[in-house]
């Protein structure tokens, strides 16, 4: 039964600031070990996750918001998770859980995303699998070969969630030395033989696990965003499917425009920072919570405190003197000059400055509308990829990702 997503994103327009997201660390344990991770160090201290009861209590006294933004380590090592997105849906009627995995732990993902689906029935579940390139260069990057297990993953939940409004699938890839050579032929792949919603591309950020990792600079990461322009538009076609003219209409303006902004946003503060030209909410909008229940208005900021010193209560934490004092220091980023390039923040920022965000969204359009070009993306192309980067087709058939070879006497009735 096809089902429709309830509400969007886009529904959250609003200029009056309240919390409307939590970033949840579920916990600092992880399976993989990549080069580019900015939350390693945090991982080395192999601090004690908060317990289901603090969670509890932070879910008590959070009132209702609108986003559960999950994310660690790997949120798939932390056991009790879906009782703590179930807390969630029931206590704070959250309406979008945003789900990151690295997609190692296939089976358990989908069994608990079929779970979640039944008991949180009006949330969307974004669910966004990490995959930073072809096979070995994904391994490489992730320091665990994974590459064929993520593919599986992904491969899995359209499978299962295919005709499911509420499940938006999403591949992240952060681009480092180790993929930005191969970063176009990458992204054309994905967009061939996965059906998902969209590819984010992030740039390395924060201190990475991996020193001289980051090799990005302004003018190449905004050649990579001018070449890959094109497939957004292909992206908002694919997510319009099915809708009328209008809806179509307004799901292009609004996803190319968005992904446009963030990503000029991004290039502008990769080497210095660049004010977004409009107000960043962190603190105000946002809270963070890490792994040990340190917490802090943003990811790249410094944590202000530990929830257990608040009683785990949010409304003590949000109007504290220490993110009053973080809230003032920030200046809504003028003030701290603390520009960055972290895509959460700036789209979760854009929707809360409504004014500077149309004019942000007809802007970006008309860039990429000028960023059109043919683009080839058919089964040839897709296996000269394959065959380029050495990807093993009959593990990608063992997937489901293509068809199974032909057996040899239906390959003779081919060729007669
Ligand atoms: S980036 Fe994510 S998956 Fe990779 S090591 Fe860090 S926490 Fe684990
Ligand atoms: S600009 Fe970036 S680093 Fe500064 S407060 Fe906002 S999200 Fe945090």
């Amino acid at each position: 039964m096809k089902t429709k997503r309830s509400g969007s994103s886009f529904n959250s327009l609003n200029s009056k600031r309240k919390l409307e997201s939590i970033f949840l660390f579920t916990t600092g344990k992880c399976n993989a070990k990549c080069a580019m991770c900015f939350y390693a160090n945090d991982m080395e201290k192999k601090a004690q996750d908060l317990s289901f009861e603090d969670i509890k209590k932070l879910s008590e006294t959070a009132g209702s918001f609108k986003r559960l933004w999950l994310s660690g380590g790997e949120p798939t090592l932390r056991e009790d998770l879906p009782e703590i997105i179930e807390m969630f849906y029931r206590n704070n009627h959250i309406t979008d859980i945003n789900f990151p995995s690295n997609g190692i732990k296939t089976d358990l993902l989908i069994g608990w995303l079929k779970r979640l689906r039944q008991s949180c029935p009006d949330s969307n579940i974004s669910i966004s699998i990490s995959l930073d390139g072809f096979g070995e260069t994904h391994d490489v990057q992730r320091g665990v070969p994974s590459f064929y297990r993520a593919a599986e993953t992904l491969k899995k939940i359209d499978d299962n969630f295919r005709d499911d409004g509420h499940v938006i699938k999403n591949i992240a890839t952060v681009i480092t030395k180790y993929n930005v050579q191969e970063i176009i032929d990458f992204v054309t792949w994905v967009y061939g033989r996965f059906n998902v919603s969209t590819h984010t591309i992030e740039a390395a950020r924060g201190l990475t696990r991996e020193e001289g990792v980051k090799v990005l600079t302004e003018k190449s990461l905004r050649e990579i965003q001018d070449t890959i322009a094109p497939f957004y538009l292909l992206y908002a076609r694919r997510i319009g499917e099915g809708m009328n003219a209008i809806g179509r209409g307004l799901t292009k303006f609004f996803y190319v425009g968005l992904m446009r902004a963030m990503y000029n946003i991004r290039a502008a503060n990769l080497e210095k920072p660049s004010c977004w030209n409009m107000d960043c909410t962190a603190g105000e909008t946002t809270l963070v919570i890490d792994y040990d229940g340190r917490f802090r208005s943003c990811e790249l900021r410094e944590p202000i405190g530990n929830v257990k010193d608040y009683g785990c209560d949010v409304q003590k934490i949000l109007h504290g003197e220490a993110m009053k004092k973080e809230i003032e220091a920030i200046g809504y980023g003028y003030k701290a000059n603390c520009w960055c390039t972290h895509g959460c923040w700036i789209m979760s920022s854009i929707t809360f400055n409504p004014g500077k965000m149309l004019s942000m969204l007809i802007k970006s359009n008309r860039e990429t509308k000028r960023l059109v070009r043919p683009l080839r993306v058919n089964e040839t192309v897709l296996r000269e990829l394959e065959d380029k980067y050495r990807i093993d087709r009959d593990k990608l058939a063992e997937i489901g990702l293509i068809p199974p070879p032909a057996a040899p006497e239906e390959a003779r009735a081919g060729v007669a």
